[in-house]
Formats: C-alpha cells, sequence, structure tokens
C-alpha cells in the first residue's frame, strides 16, 4: 500500500479477486501526456524523444512549448503540437503559464488521465498503463514521486495581511506525475484558466509545487507515493538493470561533465547513444526499423 494510503482498484476489500482494473480497462485512448518543453530544446531533446517513446505514444502525447517551429510540426507526424504562448524564459512565472495550458488542454480533451512530464523524461508507456488501469479515473488520485523525504512548508500569502504556514507533500516535476480525471476536476477553482498561475503567486513556489499545494493543501487529498518515476535528481546508475523497463519514467543529466544515465547495454554505445533512450526504446521495441538497421539478427 502506498504511503499515500490510496489503495488501487482491486485491493479494497470487497473488490478482491476480480483482478487489477477488470471491471473497467484502461484504454490507452484515455491518457494524456503534456510534455513540458522550449524552442532551444526543440531539435535536441524532441528530436529524440518522437524518435523513441513519442512515436509509440502519438495519441497520447501532447507537446507544450513556447515557440512555432514549423520543422518540429512536420516531424511530429500525429504527436499534438501546442505552442502555449508563454514566455521562453526559465521562470516560475513561464513554467505556471505553461502547466496552466496544460491543464485546460486535458479538461478540454476529456480523457480519463493527466499526466505530466519534461522533455528529458523517456515514458514506459506499457508501465504507465498498467500503473493507471490499477486506480480508476473518477477516483481521487494523484500519483509520483516525492521530491523530498518530508513534506514541503511553505507560506501561504492570506489577504492583505502577511501569510500563514502549510505543509504539503509534490510529486517532482522532473520525474513525471499523473492525476485523474476526478480530482483534475476538483482542481479547476484554482488551476483552470488562468487561475493557476495566480494560485502559484500565492505561494511564489514552482509549477510542480503548485499542483501539490492545491491537491493536497485545499483539497486534502494525498499523494500516492510512488518510486516508479525518476529525474536526472537521483543517481540513475543505481536503478538495478534488470528493474529498467518496469518503470514508468526515466531521465537522464549531465552528459557534458557528470553522466547521469540509466545501466543498460544494447546495440548502441555510450557515444551513439549518451541518453541510453535509443537502447531502453530497442529493448522494449526490438522491431524498430532503425534497432534492426545496427543489429540485423534483432538480438541484442
Ligand atoms: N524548460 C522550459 N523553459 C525554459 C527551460 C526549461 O519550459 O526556459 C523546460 C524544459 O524543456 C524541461 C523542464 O523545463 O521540460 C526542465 O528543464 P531542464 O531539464 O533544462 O532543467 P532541470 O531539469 O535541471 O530543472
Ligand atoms: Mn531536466
Amino acid at each position: 500500500i502506498p504511503a499515500g494510503g490510496l489503495l488501487p482498484q482491486g485491493e479494497e476489500g470487497g473488490l478482491k479477486g476480480l483482478g487489477r482494473g477488470s471491471r473497467d480497462p484502461l484504454n490507452p485512448k484515455d491518457v494524456f501526456i503534456a510534455v513540458k518543453t522550449t524552442k532551444k530544446y526543440h531539435r535536441s531533446r524532441l528530436e529524440l524523444l518522437l524518435q523513441t517513446w513519442g512515436s509509440q505514444a502519438k495519441e497520447q502525447t501532447y507537446i507544450f512549448t513556447d515557440g512555432e517551429d514549423s520543422e518540429l510540426r512536420k516531424r511530429a507526424g500525429g504527436v499534438n503540437i501546442i505552442n502555449t504562448n508563454c514566455s521562453a524564459a526559465h521562470t516560475r512565472q513561464a513554467l505556471c503559464c505553461k502547466m496552466s495550458v496544460e491543464y485546460d488542454k486535458f479538461i478540454e480533451s476529456q480523457k480519463k488521465w493527466f499526466c505530466h512530464v519534461d522533455d528529458d523524461n523517456y515514458v514506459i508507456l506499457p508501465s504507465l498503463l498498467r500503473l493507471l488501469s490499477s486506480y480508476h479515473p473518477s477516483q481521487d488520485v494523484y500519483l509520483g514521486r516525492p521530491s523530498l523525504d518530508h513534506p514541503i512548508e511553505a507560506a501561504e500569502r492570506v489577504k492583505s495581511d502577511g501569510s500563514v504556514s502549510v505543509k504539503f507533500w509534490f510529486a517532482t516535476g522532473g520525474a513525471g506525475f499523473c492525476i485523474s480525471r476526478g480530482l483534475a476536476l476538483k482542481m479547476s477553482p484554482w488551476a483552470s484558466l488562468g487561475n493557476f498561475i495566480s494560485t502559484a503567486e500565492k505561494i511564489r513556489l514552482p509549477d510542480d509545487c503548485t499542483i501539490g499545494y492545491i491537491i493536497e493543501a485545499l483539497l486534502e487529498v494525498r499523494l500516492a507515493h510512488t518510486y516508479l518515476f525518476h529525474s536526472h535528481l537521483e543517481n540513475l546508475q543505481k536503478l538495478p538493470t534488470d528493474t529498467v523497463l518496469d518503470q514508468v519514467t526515466l531521465s537522464y543529466g549531465g552528459f557534458e561533465n557528470r553522466r547521469n544515465v540509466v545501466a543498460v547495454g544494447g546495440p548502441f554505445s555510450l557515444a551513439e547513444d549518451p541518453s541510453r533512450f535509443k537502447t531502453i526504446h530497442c529493448l522494449l521495441y526490438p522491431d524498430t526499423d532503425w534497432c534492426l538497421a545496427g543489429n540485423p539478427g534483432g538480438h541484442f
């Protein structure tokens, strides 16, 4: 049972024996994966993303960027590209602006699960679907990796005078997180149509903390702590090789100086595949044309 106390569907007393999600199987089309990006990463990070996991999740993937790029639109194929018109600065306001558009587009989409990732994440779609199918989208579900080992304490601005202290857990945005539609709808007064930006201003914290603030502090719904989501803030080499494909998200960082990538071997050397995303992709989808090209037998 996750520390958040949420019971996956099928594990509650009365539902035992029915199997995970067997009452209402999850259709892959019902998942909305928002990718946060910025113009300077279109060539590097987005190219890799579209070549790898994005190509297997076209219907689910929505890329939120800050600049028009006709080359990217051409390259994206069926992947949705949304120009948020938010500023391309790495400021709290600009990042919250993007999250606010992600939220509104999700609500509009009618899909059942909202997941947010960064452009340096790899989403292992089969693992994500497996995880989500053990919950019901009408339940209040907030899933992700806590970014600290204790709740964050923030000063919440109240009316005109002073502030009060609030403590809450939040899922780190750099590892990705998911929210059920049921919970997302309840967030609407603080998250929809520009309200997200004013909510973030009340605590003056980044976008992912603001999500945690709305869910944990305002709606009193607990984060379900899961360690299947990974950012490059952790030591990715430590992830056991035989568990890599069971994770929900992966990431990479700092290959200029201190390389931080998952330990997987395969058809590509570290020089050919510094992030290891191509290698992971070929382990998951060995029939991919460019996987077979370097490895005619198809065995890794
Ligand atoms: N990002 C953004 N605008 C910026 C810089 C970054 O939207 O001006 C996005 C970027 O595309 C990524 C996320 O914010 O999805 C985190 O950026 P990055 O990986 O560069 O930083 P870090 O992981 O170190 O916070
Ligand atoms: Mn990053």
